[in-house]
C-alpha cells in the first residue's frame, strides 16, 4: 500500500492540522487522541512516511525504530501511567480497524483498561 500523504496524521506533522502536542523530538510527535477512549489517550507518530506497523517494521531503519520506542516509553512516564500500568495497541490494516493510514500507536491508561479483548465467535 502506498503512503498516502493526505492523511490527517501527515496533514498534523506538517502543521496543516492543530493538535494537543504532548511530546515531540527528531523522529516522533505524540499528541492527544481527539476522541479519547480512557482518562490518557495520546497517539504517538513517527514523522517518516510509514504506512501502519507493517510497513514500519519492515523499512524503518534502526535509529527511527529505537527513537519511536523509546519515545513511546517516556511519553508514558511524562503522562504518569509507568506506575500504575498502561496499553499499546497499533491497529494494523482492515482486521486491525486501522482508520488513519499513517503507522501510530495508541497509549491508553488513567483507569483500569480491562481485559485485551472481547471474546469473539470464531470463524
Ligand atoms: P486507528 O487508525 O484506528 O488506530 O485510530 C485513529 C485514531 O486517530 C482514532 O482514535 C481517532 O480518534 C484519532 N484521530 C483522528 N483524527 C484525529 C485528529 N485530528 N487529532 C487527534 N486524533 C485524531
Amino acid at each position: 500500500m502506498a503512503y498516502d500523504r493526505s492523511n490527517v496524521f501527515a496533514r498534523i506533522l506538517r502543521g496543516e492540522l492543530p493538535c494537543k502536542r504532548v511530546f515531540e523530538d527528531e523522529h516522533v510527535l505524540a499528541f492527544q487522541d481527539i476522541n479519547p477512549l480512557a482518562p490518557t489517550h495520546v497517539l504517538v507518530v513517527p514523522k517518516g512516511e510509514y504506512v501502519s506497523l507493517d510497513d514500519f517494521s519492515a523499512t524503518a531503519p534502526p535509529e527511527a525504530f529505537a527513537a519511536f520506542f523509546r519515545a513511546v516509553g517516556e511519553i508514558a512516564r511524562q503522562q504518569g501511567v509507568a506506575g500504575s500500568g498502561y496499553r499499546v495497541i497499533a491497529n494494523t490494516g482492515a482486521d486491525g480497524h486501522q482508520e488513519v493510514p499513517h503507522f501510530h500507536v495508541h497509549i491508553f491508561g488513567g483507569a483500569p483498561l480491562g481485559r485485551m479483548l472481547k471474546k469473539i465467535e470464531a470463524r
